[in-house]
């Protein structure tokens, strides 16, 4: 049985006094909550004090980047294994925003995503289309091109120590949210393209949605047969919003 997950992703949002005052109430309201697994995903710099915070609770730590190299003259990168030593247990990795704005390729992205495992993190692979490439009908072959750079790297097999968070370029920050069958079609299309090349694998995949979950639309998202959960960006922020999304998973 596939354990769901819900994964916030803070993104550069948040400050010592903030991060405190909502933590202290996400795990206040997700204290005693056994359905699903729970995880933040925060900048680099509250790494420490947030791994603190979270001593104790049901909810991990993790991070939102990660160098592709594993050290070296890489003046402002951070590495997997600094990561393992603040506990990190998940990374994000792909997001549609670092592939937008900084640059990254799918075969960087797959470069990302074996240096996590090898430090023995879970990556979060986001995949997913634009508004354009959607329009154009070609949101299948997108994701495939963007799996198929991690598994040519990491081969099949590396799913099952991963999570895949199908995030639609377009319903990312836009308050569009996919509908849930939508969204429920692509994760399909996801595990059957996975099916044909390992189908234990398929079964064992976590695939997440993202994109514009809030807590009025996570349920219906999260009832869908291949939507083992979310990848939460702005709704991260708000503790009550978070805990309800988390709630969600279990109904
Ligand atoms: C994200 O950044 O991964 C995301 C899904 O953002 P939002 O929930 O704000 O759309």
């Amino acid at each position: 049985m596939r354990r769901k997950l819900v994964a916030g992703n803070w993104k550069m949002h948040g400050s010592l006094v903030t991060n405190k005052q909502l933590l202290d109430d996400v795990i206040k309201g997700l204290n005693g909550v056994r359905d699903g697994d729970f995880a933040v995903c925060v900048p680099y710099p509250y790494l420490s004090s947030v791994k603190n915070l979270l001593q104790n609770t049901n909810i991990a730590l993790g991070a939102q980047n990660v160098s592709q190299y594993e050290k070296g003259a890489y003046t402002g990168e951070i590495s997997a294994s600094m990561l393992n030593d603040f506990e990190c247990r998940y990374v994000i990795v792909g997001h549609s925003e670092r592939r937008a704005l900084f640059g990254e390729t799918s075969h960087i992205v797959a470069e990302k995503y074996v240096t996590v495992q090898k430090a023995g993190l879970i990556p979060i692979l986001c995949v997913g289309e634009t508004l354009e490439q959607r329009e154009a009908g070609v949101t299948e072959r997108i994701i495939e091109e963007q799996l198929t750079a991690v598994i040519d790297s990491a081969g099949i097999e590396s799913l099952c120590k991963a999570v895949i968070a199908y995030e639609p370029v377009w319903a990312i920050g836009t308050g569009r949210t996919a509908e849930p069958e939508q969204a429920q079609d692509v994760h399909m299309f996801i595990r059957s393209f996975i099916s044909r090349q390992n189908s234990n694998t398929a079964k064992e995949l976590i695939v997440l949605y993202g994109g514009s979950v809030k807590a009025n639309n996570a349920a219906q998202l999260f009832a869908m047969p291949d939507i083992d959960g979310g990848l939460i960006g702005g709704a991260s922020l708000i503790a009550s919003d978070f805990v309800a999304i988390c709630q969600a998973v279990g109904n």
